[in-house]
């Protein structure tokens, strides 16, 4: 293998410029020319490919978002487009290619494999929802940020004695709410694997007043349904005021913890060992602190439960 490329696809992630870095120096010191192809898979389609040297991944370790730009192509749906795709890569003489994103992108990066191009898939996204690794390269980062939200929220819940609603990302996917939940001390979360009842939540806020407490904090998944109608339910059925804050997008960005520059430097380093051992279709995962390979469409096919003694944990410490 003389030559590969990176690119990044999907939502962005704190760590995947981390991960650029890694393909881009773990490849020039393999002696590979790689190439870094910009928005994703609709960059492949309009060829937009860039030489990467070891400089031009300098600086960026500790930047959220991605050098190399992201997209989401309806183009590359198209079995049409998958072509320009592929045609593009083999007239740059791309034999190995490597995908930092999501499920939807790893779907993509499937399909290149069959046609003949080598792929790994490197888990970036903030969601954690991607099978067959503990954690994703943008999670831990995240996490962080909600944390660091929700203590905000809570100075203000605790002097002003309120309810507050504090929506946070994951349409299909409880862990951001679970894990942020759990390092925030939330008294309540709202994930979409689980079922919840309303009249649950309000008998545990009363609990919690006629024992003294002045602020009760809960957080819940985007997937749930939406925060403000929660809110609105909670008023008119209940009685229950609440106040909502939505988080949006500020957890997608910031500076990558520790932990997400280390895993991204890991992974994408690994992926272009996997090329280099003529590996393909297989995407990288943290399992038992190490990194491993799985057949991306054997990790398609998984669900990622969420943790339920996790899950059940936070239940227990919010009482
Ligand atoms: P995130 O989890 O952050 O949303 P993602 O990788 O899952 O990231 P998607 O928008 O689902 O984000 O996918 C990224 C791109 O991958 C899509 O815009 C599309 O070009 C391609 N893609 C997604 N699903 C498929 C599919 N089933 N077949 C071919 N290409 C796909």
């Amino acid at each position: 293998m003389k030559t590969i490329a990176v690119l990044t696809s999907g939502g962005d992630a704190p760590g995947m410029n981390a991960a650029i870095r890694a393909v881009v120096r773990t490849g020039i010191y393999k002696n590979l020319q790689v190439y870094g192809v910009i928005q994703g898979y609709q960059g492949l389609i309009e060829n937009k490919f860039k030489i990467m040297d070891a400089s031009s991944v300098g600086d960026i370790i500790h930047r959220g978002g991605t050098k190399l730009l992201t997209a989401r192509s309806e183009e590359f749906r198209t079995p049409k487009g998958r072509e320009k795709a592929y045609g593009n890569l083999v007239s740059h003489g791309v034999e190995g290619l490597v995908v930092i994103g999501g499920d939807g992108s790893f779907a993509g990066a499937s399909y290149l494999a069959k046609m003949g191009i080598q792929v790994i898939g490197v888990p970036g996204t903030i969601d954690n929802d991607i099978p067959c690794t503990q954690s994703t390269i943008g999670f831990d980062t995240a996490i962080n940020t909600v944390v660091e939200a929700i203590n905000k929220i809570r100075d203000t819940a605790t002097s002003h004695q309120r309810v507050w609603l504090v929506e946070v990302m994951g349409r299909h996917c409880g862990y951001i709410a679970l894990e942020s939940g759990l390092a925030g001390g939330a008294e309540t979360v709202l994930v979409p694997e689980e079922p919840f009842c309303l009249e649950n939540i309000v008998k545990k806020v009363r609990r919690g007043r006629e024992r003294g407490k002045l602020h009760n904090i809960i957080v819940s998944a985007e997937g749930v349904g939406s925060a403000m109608d929660i809110s609105k339910q909670l008023e008119n059925t209940y009685g229950l005021k609440t106040k909502v804050t939505i988080l949006g997008h500020i957890q997608r960005g910031g500076t990558p913890t520790a932990f997400d520059r280390i895993l991204a430097s890991r992974m994408g380093a690994e992926a272009v060992f996997n090329l280099l051992e003529g590996k393909s279709n297989r995407m990288v995962g943290l399992v038992d602190g190490q990194i491993k390979d799985f057949d991306i469409d054997f990790a398609l096919r998984q669900t990622k439960g969420l943790d339920q003694k996790m899950y059940q944990l936070a239940g227990i410490l919010s009482i």
